[in-house]
């Protein structure tokens, strides 16, 4: 091995080790971790956050890179994506000023602390001024990456590379004139009976559910734990350490299976990463809209469709007996997909969904480039929730202080939830050409469709770009026709229309 590349190999894996130390310390920080401990945690944050700008910025460890990426011949292709991919981290760390950095990472682990409790306080003006901050910091540094780009372009980058607000705005736009009528003419239809999904089911049963959920998806607790947390996510450390969370309401039980099967996807997708870019920068997902384009596709496409739902109807109904002893198969399929504009985002069906975003894209966008304070968010909150979709917010706590997003600092991070979306529409319509998708879902064998999914998207990480990874697995680029497609011919028949 080159001198090169064995100092090369050998830092990187000093930045894993560092990374997996701040990593865990966040997972701890929401499922553990008393409140009190928020302060002297986000000290050692600070501390960790600057060893490692200290490591991304080494001397001769950019000197390296540079040498990588100028002899491209005398390497492997994982080695050279690897330096690419960390110049690229680098120049962003980089073009921050250290001090501000630091204060960042403090700013947004004690927000984390503050919002949390807000939320649960209803409380939303103890967390504006950090919101304030939070959006001050990402204006700089977005200014700082790249002056000559809109800020909110230049954010959305950091999320789905090669993203802009002029393109988003088409796709929101497109969904916004093709779906409108559609949802209007829901609204009007009659609803099915879905009273027992707000029936109330012990959560020690609902856990149960969790595992046995787990087990069809055919995720591997060998390296996948699950915990609870207030708002469910999934981290990974490495291949061999995924962890998901769920938030379990003893009367929303639908909440629970959704989220898991949701994260589940999340999981999925890190678990099957190559075994040769284990350890290395490479190997997680590619980019927040190719990630939730799993989640989002077992979460609704399989999860959400009546294949999956009468396959596990049966363990449901053994789960909770009462709850289910007149309510068919069918039923549970309808009530699942019921679509009726809501609060929450995490609990919108799959129609009304995008609109949440709209609503997050519009905020972030005023707050990024318009004249949009903090203190003003909730009212533009409760203004768009009832132009776009009709209904009142009661409180903070059910409007503009539902998601931790803005708290941690992911500020452009929104849309790549309905981008995803409209990404796995896509791919489900490329893999049902190859294998047959609802025969195999019909008897709970998803291992087919996660071999499809590890073949073309999975084990590759980041060494594609999103786009790559689309034509790999669908062999054209990027096309949101299919999900509107999806939706509408879905939707028609659930309320024939
Ligand atoms: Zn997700």
């Amino acid at each position: 091995m080159s001198e090169v590349l064995q100092q090369f190999k050998e830092h990187l894996k000093k930045m894993d080790a560092y990374s997996h130390a701040m990593g865990v310390l966040e997972y701890d920080s929401v499922t553990a971790m008393p409140h009190g401990g928020s302060t002297h945690l986000a000290e050692t944050c600070g501390f960790l956050s600057g060893e490692m700008y200290k490591l991304m910025t080494d001397s001769a460890f950019k000197e390296n890179i540079a040498y990588i990426l100028s002899h491209k011949d005398e390497f492997d292709h994982i080695t050279f994506r690897e330096a690419e991919e960390l110049h690229e981290d680098m120049e962003r760390t980089e073009k921050i000023p250290m001090d501000e950095y630091i204060a960042y990472t403090v700013e947004t682990n004690e927000a984390s602390a503050v919002w949390h409790k807000a939320k649960a306080e209803n409380d939303y003006a103890s967390f504006e001024p950090y919101l304030d901050k939070i959006v001050e910091f990402n204006r700089r540094f977005a200014s700082y990456w790249d002056p000559s780009r809109p800020k909110y372009d230049v954010l959305l980058d950091q999320y789905e590379k090669g993203l802009s607000k002029a393109a988003l705005d088409v796709f929101f736009d497109g969904l916004r004139t093709e779906l409108v009528p559609l949802i209007r003419q829901i609204s009007e239809a009659s609803q099915p009976e879905d009273g027992f999904a707000h029936e109330p089911v012990p959560i020690e049963k609902q856990r149960l559910l969790s595992d046995y959920l787990m087990q069809v998806m055919t995720i591997d607790r060998e390296h996948c734990s699950i915990g609870e947390t207030e708002h469910p996510f999934t981290t990974d450390f490495t291949k061999d350490d995924v962890r998901i969370t769920t938030h379990y309401h003893e009367t929303e039980m639908f909440s629970n299976v959704f989220s898991v099967i949701h994260e589940g996807g999340h999981a999925l997708y890190e678990l099957h990463t190559g075994d040769d870019l284990k350890g290395s920068p490479l190997g997680t997902g590619c980019s927040m809209g190719i990630h939730e384009s799993q989640s989002r596709f077992y979460e609704n496409i399989i999860g959400r469709s009546e294949a999956f739902i009468s396959y596990i109807y049966p363990e449901v109904k053994r789960i909770a007996p009462k709850v289910f002893a007149n309510v068919s198969a069918h039923d549970f399929y309808r009530a699942a997909n019921v679509s009726r504009p809501s609060l929450i985002r995490t609990e919108a069906d799959e129609l009304t969904y995008p609109f949440h975003i709209m609503i997050r894209y519009d905020i972030e966008k005023e707050l990024i480039e318009g004249d949009l304070k903090a203190k003003d968010v909730p009212a533009l909150w409760n203004k768009l929730y009832k132009e776009y979709l009709g209904v009142d917010v009661p409180d903070d706590r059910s409007g503009a202080l539902q998601d931790s997003h803005w708290s941690g600092g992911m500020i452009g991070y929104f849309p790549s939830y309905a981008l995803g979306s409209a990404y796995g529409a896509q791919i489900l319509a490329h893999m049902e050409k190859e294998i047959p998708v609802w025969e195999h879902v019909a008897r709970g064998e998803l291992a087919p469709i996660v071999a499809w999914l590890t073949e073309k998207i999975y084990r590759y990480g980041k060494l594609l770009t999103p786009q790559e990874l689309i034509m790999n697995a669908c062999g054209e680029p990027f096309d949101p026709s299919y999900y509107i497609a999806y939706l509408k011919e879905k939707y028609s028949k659930l309320y024939s229309l």
